[in-house]
């Protein structure tokens, strides 16, 4: 879901439509991530399975309907910017992007998820050092693009990372399956899978991140496909209760990488695939 904003906003109006993207992003699902889950129950054969994703097709609804979050776990902020080389805020972008973050927790109301990680003390406000978490990205062009990804623990707690040798491509895939395969039903199928592949070690782990972005109608490729059929071969189903359908979708990124090393980093994306973006100066 895209939002557009005609004009450059003051500081005000650009928090206040953050808190409004967060609420969205949150309360709601894009319509690429709720037809693939119907899809998903329309095909499901196994009666336990099928009962599980329309629950999950219920819960959406419900909280669509009385604006409440879809997860009890709110997730944590991250967000994609997009920022123009010709847009100029006039203001502090990171400070009120943070200021939004902290007023949303208040009203939607979120629930505070970010803590040291050391002392596991709660900020109390889901921002803290280095959260949100905000990707910034220099294009040509008078807009900014913000999209909101928030992400819950469940599913970020079963990805996984491998620096494989470069001359195991055919590893890809076995490391996706092994990944997938032990975390079973804990990240909440039906996952989205986003795979980086190169770069670094962390440029491939932002990779991943970045391919959960993809609408999940967007054409896979081969190779997409390829792992897609193997991990619905898998048969861990619904919340891991057994079914054809564990993964709606597969998008990989890519990046040139050392020629000694060949990174592959799984982010797996639970069935709350939340996700909104909204665009200032859409006029320019
Ligand atoms: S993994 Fe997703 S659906 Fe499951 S509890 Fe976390 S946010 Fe909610």
């Amino acid at each position: 879901m895209v939002v557009f904003l005609s004009s450059k906003p003051s500081r005000e109006t650009f928090i206040r439509s953050l808190v409004d993207l967060l609420r969205k992003a949150e309360t709601g699902l894009s319509d690429d991530v709720v037809n693939a889950i119907r899809k998903a129950e329309a095909s499901e054969k196994s009666p336990v399975a099928k009962s599980q994703v329309q629950a999950i097709l219920k819960n959406i609804e419900i909280a669509e309907t009385h604006g409440v979050p879809i997860c009890q776990d709110t997730g944590i902020l991250i967000f994609f910017v997009e920022l123009g080389s010709e847009f100029h805020a006039g203001f502090d972008l990171e400070a009120a992007i943070r200021e939004a973050s902290a007023l949303a927790t208040r009203e939607i109301p979120l629930r505070p998820n970010a803590v040291d990680p050391l002392t596991r003390k709660n900020s109390g406000d889901n921002t803290g050092n280095g959260i949100p978490d905000i990707n910034w990205k220099l294009v040509p062009g008078k807009q900014l693009k913000i999209t909101v990804a928030p992400k819950g623990a469940g599913s970020e707690n079963m990805s996984a990372l491998r620096m494989l040798n470069p001359t195991e491509v055919e590893g890809i895939k076995k490391f996706v399956l092994e990944t997938v395969t032990s975390a079973g039903g804990m990240p909440c199928p039906p996952l989205t899978l986003g795979i980086g592949i190169g770069g670094s070690f962390d440029k491939s782990a932002r990779l991943a991140k970045e391919a959960l972005l993809e609408p999940l109608d967007s054409p896979m490729s081969e190779f997409e496909k390829e792992i897609l059929g193997a991990v619905n071969a898998l048969g861990i189903g619904c919340m891991g209760l057994g079914g054809s359908t564990t993964a709606l979708a597969v998008h990989v990124k890519t990046a040139h990488c050392h020629t000694a090393s060949l990174p592959v980093a799984l982010n797996i994306q639970c069935w709350a695939n939340r996700h909104a973006s909204i665009v200032f100066g859409g006029d320019e």
